[in-house]
């Protein structure tokens, strides 16, 4: 096929290219925090649980709060600080899930899911790295009420960006699950799966967690055996995405698949198979004979794809 298909301009890698300023260093600024919050430029994003609230603005959708509306709404429990952009503080409020459910009935709200955000494009690019943060680390904050130490009920502190046992004094802080997501090649030939889980005509990537005492080469050749038979050689990083749900990291990379016999884990996957460029492209291009797709674009698996499809082996170089 010709060396660099085109494939049109490159989609948004999703929740990547954040403009935010942490100001890490003012997270433990009482003063410094209650005068952000208090700036006319402040903006909150609102979430509770696995849902995200947008307030309707004709035919779009805007993300941000100000303070007087997050104040207004019911259920209200953590607060974080994000961060500046150009200037603006942004923070997080985490609503009781259960306070969200009726607002669902409200019109001048609406009421969904980030990945439905991401995926249909509701809120500009920009917001998707922020609202990732929240919801990232309001996924820890769910999950860490209580001391893994001694079991005893830990306090938020820092604006957010830890937790404290009074019991046994231990720190917590936010953490962030790595996987690994990966493309196995052989020249012009790929390896794709599907997950029971998965739309009916799309193929992806194969992923797993790192486990402890890994690095990334070993877990990336580890699940490629694990989940299609095929032993790997060499593997080379294309790039990484925060992935909010509810906190990993996903890490892509190209590997060289040194054996070609596919041996499908039906646990995990539903089917897996050779795929060659060509028909990536067409995949990519959604003009596949049989309908079949390769992911969402603002997924990463698409750009690891993609990549592939343009440079072909030359990726593990
Ligand atoms: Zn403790």
């Amino acid at each position: 096929m010709a060396p660099r298909p085109d494939l049109g301009p490159p989609p948004y890698l999703g929740y990547t290219a954040s403009r935010t300023d942490r100001a890490a260093a003012l997270r433990g600024d009482e003063a410094a925090l209650d005068k952000f919050a208090r700036d006319p430029r402040a903006g909150f994003y609102l979430i509770g649980g696995e849902l995200v609230l947008l307030k309707v603005a004709g035919e779009s959708f805007d993300p941000l709060f100000s303070l007087a509306e997050a104040q207004a709404m019911p259920g209200a429990r953590e607060t974080v600080f994000l961060g500046l952009i150009d200037q603006a503080p942004r923070f997080g409020l985490l609503l009781d899930p259960a306070a969200v459910e009726p607002l669902k009935a409200r019109g001048d709200l609406k009421i969904t899911d980030l990945r439905s955000i991401a995926v249909h494009g509701l809120v500009a690019n920009e917001h998707l790295p922020p609202l990732a943060e929240a919801k990232a680390l309001f996924g820890w904050h769910a999950r860490h009420r209580f001391c893994p130490n001694c079991g005893a009920p830990t306090n938020p502190v820092d604006a957010g960006w830890r937790r404290d046992c009074p019991s046994c004094r231990v720190q917590h802080f936010p953490r962030t699950d790595p996987v690994a997501i990966m493309l196995p090649i052989a020249g012009d030939r790929c390896v794709l799966g599907r997950s029971p889980r998965f739309a009916p005509t799309m193929y992806s990537c194969l992923a797993g967690f790192i486990e402890p005492g890994e690095t990334i080469e070993e877990a990336v050749r580890r699940e490629v055996l694990e989940e299609v038979g095929i032993a790997c050689g060499r593997v080379r990083y294309f790039a990484s995405q925060p992935w909010p749900f509810p906190m990993s990291l996903m890490i892509g990379c190209h590997c060289e698949a040194l054996t070609d016999k596919i041996v499908v884990d039906r646990s995990e996957l539903e089917d897996a198979r050779w795929f060659d460029r060509e028909e990536l492209a067409l995949m990519l291009l959604r003009q596949h004979p049989q309908g079949l797709t390769a992911t969402v674009p603002h997924a990463i698996a698409h750009h690891i794809i993609r990549r592939y499809v343009e440079d072909g082996a030359d990726v593990l170089r």
